[in-house]
């Protein structure tokens, strides 16, 4: 037997409806917001990715999918989207569209990491960038827009956690006293962070191992080495989220360790999944379209939010409800009515509803199935039926059975 590949997965319904109304309801939200979509390739040069996400991190070192393309040029499927979104509005000098240019996105990801629960080696992000502005103003209408994404989709009590990564004026005077004060605890940390320390000592403030916590919290903050531009701009970010009620925490260990981030750094975690865990990463990236060749500076600042994560909250949270089957179930009995059926199926379906016309030949067969499916009324289209030019329409909660004209029928169903 062909099985999918380790790390993916089939998306089957009735889950397939929740990603469905997930990727409806942030599509409305976008649009309320003025975002358009953009749509990417799903594989680009490695380069891209090299440069655009960082050698040095675990996703280029190690969870790529590479491979050298017949022409000799190496190809990496995309693990993530900012830098094809930077490196299109690159290609198509976005730049001198009118306004900020403010895109979203959805679709998959790859990386080869290891299968655990909830992580998968193709995974979905929904996403979006606002490039062309510094201002904090941004900052706040784009953790404003998570928000209203996450709510929209029903995700209850999500957590936003925000911080400030400074600049390339305030930053390298802070990690010079980071890896400072890491020379005299290093020794009690782990192999990574004894590591890191020296080489990327940002990254041990992500460090994840329990033992390390309460070291990692004596550590200096980030929060106390920034310039008068940058921590302006976290206080007025932090301003227009309070004027906009949208509760935070800061944290000052919220870091990412590429040069190009810049300022306000942020994350949604939700406590559904056990311990709590992100459900969006975001955060501004002033330096990135340069670092990717452009001539012209574009700050910006986006966002992803982990689809597959989304959606497992929210059915944690629906557990137990069952999904909506049919509008309305339509049984025909004997050839004149399959053919009649056929019709008024199309007419009412063209009216909006969602009908299912029954295979089975026999009647008790197609009642089992209009149960099974959930259908929420059943239409009995016999030849008597025919002949009386009347149709019998049973309400499948109730068991309640009505003869209904064939003008009456869609304003029956809609009633209930
Ligand atoms: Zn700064
Ligand atoms: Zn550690």
């Amino acid at each position: 037997m062909i099985k999918a590949i380790r790390g993916t997965r089939d998306i089957l319904p009735p889950s397939s409806g929740v990603w469905n109304s997930v990727e409806a309801s942030a599509r409305e939200v976008f649009r309320s917001f003025n975002y358009q979509e953009i749509r990417t390739p799903l594989f680009e040069e490695t380069v891209l990715f090299a440069r655009g996400v960082g050698e040095e991190t675990d996703i280029v070192s190690k969870e790529m999918y590479t491979w050298e393309d017949r022409d000799g040029t190496s190809i990496t499927l995309r693990p993530e989207n900012t830098a094809s979104v930077i490196r299109s509005y690159i290609e198509h000098r976005m730049d001198q569209w009118v306004g900020l240019k403010k895109l979203y996105y959805m679709g998959p990801m790859f990386r080869r990491e290891r299968p655990q629960k909830g992580r998968y080696r193709q995974f979905f992000q929904i996403g979006a960038e606002c490039i062309g502005s510094e201002a904090p103003a941004v900052d706040a209408e784009v953790i404003e827009l998570v928000v209203e994404v996450l709510e929209r989709c029903g995700v209850e009590g999500a957590k936003l956690l925000v911080n400030s990564v400074g600049c390339p004026k305030c930053r390298p005077g802070f990690i010079e006293t980071l890896k400072q004060s890491l020379q005299a605890v290093k020794g009690n940390m782990c192999g990574d962070c004894q590591r890191r320390a020296d080489t990327n000592a940002l990254r041990v403030l992500d460090c994840k191992v329990p033992e390390d916590q309460p070291v990692i919290d004596a550590l200096p903050s980030i929060l106390e080495h920034l310039c008068g531009e940058c921590a302006a701009h976290f206080e007025t970010v932090k301003d227009l989220l309070t004027a906009r009620d949208i509760e935070f925490e800061v944290k000052p260990r919220l870091v990412r360790g590429l040069d190009y981030y810049t300022k306000t750094t942020f994350e949604f975690v939700h406590g559904a999944l056990g311990a709590q865990s992100a459900v969006c990463g975001g955060g501004r990236y002033d330096g990135l379209a340069e670092s990717l060749g452009s001539r012209v500076p574009a700050p910006g600042i986006g966002f992803s939010i982990g689809e597959d994560r989304l959606v497992m909250t929210i059915e944690e949270a629906r557990a137990g409800q069952t999904a909506a089957g049919p509008d309305l179930f339509v049984a025909p009995m004997g050839d004149a009515a399959v053919r009649h059926a056929a019709v008024l199926a199309r007419e009412l379906r063209r009216g909006g509803l969602v009908v299912e016309v029954s295979s089975d030949k026999k009647l008790k067969r197609a009642l089992e199935t209009a149960n099974k499916t959930a259908a929420r009324w059943t239409l009995i289209l016999g030849d008597d039926e025919l002949a009386a030019g009347e149709y019998s329409l049973k309400r499948m909660e109730t068991g309640e059975q009505k003869r209904v004209k064939r003008e009456e029928i869609a304003s029956a169903v809609r009633a209930d």
